[in-house]
């Protein structure tokens, strides 16, 4: 029996050590290859826009193909990179006091470059009472609101609006993130899916949206690492809202 526990032990030690081997090289290259894309991402800009002299709208066609194609290679990589920090059990999440507010609004700041160009607002409802601070990982959870709101613009349609708000749960002690959008929304057979690895909906595979099925799965590794939780409301055509509750504590 000892004995047996013994090799169980063993045997437990041998697959962490290569769990932990794997996860450095799936680090190590996805870090490389961001390198490499981003070195192509600014070449190809300076071809768009005309910073090496004139081309012909022909030539233009091709380059922003390129372009495209290389922006996709970038958002998978950061979504690996995502997704092996938050899978990884030994990597420690750093827990300190957060302002749920700052980190809101820093975020959404983040985005106006993206929402000029999608023509979609992004709009802060701003709590009316004070928010406190939640014991959190700074950078994982702003990983989690970015994601939930990278996903509303993407699948909202031009000229809609997408409202970030935050508010307190005094009696339950939580602080409530929701992200809501009139976009394509999540029809019913896909709903027990959504939180699944690589998994897509057709409706916005049909319409060409560009993503890797990554985002939810590694927020709601996240979320759980907090001991708070995520969950949606959708209808097809018409929007969805994700919330997220996080403890104080
Ligand atoms: P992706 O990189 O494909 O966006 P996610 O893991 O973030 O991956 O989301 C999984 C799938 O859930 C998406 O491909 C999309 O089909 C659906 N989805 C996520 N957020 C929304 C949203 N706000 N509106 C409609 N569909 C959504």
């Amino acid at each position: 029996m000892e004995n047996e526990l013994e090799q169980l032990k063993t045997e437990n030690e041998k697959l962490k050590k290569t769990n932990a081997v794997k996860s450095d090289v799936i680090s190590i290259s996805a870090h490389q290859l961001r390198t490499s894309l981003s070195a192509l991402k600014w070449i190809l800009k300076m071809f768009l826009d005309k910073d090496v002299g004139p081309i012909t709208t022909e030539q233009e066609g091709f380059i922003q193909k390129a372009f495209n194609s290389n922006e996709r290679m970038i958002a998978l990589v950061n979504d690996l990179l995502t997704l092996n920090h938050t899978e990884d059990a030994e990597i420690k999440f750093n827990f300190k006091k957060v302002d749920p507010l700052y980190l809101v609004e820093q975020t959404i700041f983040e985005f106006s470059g993206e929402t000029a160009k999608k023509e979609v607002a992004l709009v802060f409802l701003k709590p009316d009472a004070p928010i406190p601070m939640i014991m959190c990982d700074e950078e994982m959870t702003r990983v989690v609101l970015q994601n939930l709101i990278e996903n509303a613009l993407k699948y909202s349609n031009k000229g809609d609006k997408v409202f970030v708000s935050l508010k307190y749960n005094e009696e339950k002690k939580i602080v409530e993130f929701s992200v809501h959008d009139t976009g394509i929304g999540i029809e019913e057979k896909d709903k027990a899916q959504i939180f699944q690895k690589f998994f897509r909906t057709d409706n916005a595979k049909e319409k060409e949206i560009v993503g890797s099925g990554l985002g939810l799965y590694a927020t709601k590794n996240i979320v759980e690492r907090h001991k708070g939780t995520i969950w949606f409301e959708s209808s097809k055509e018409k929007g969805t809202t994700f919330f997220v509750s996080l403890p104080l504590e």
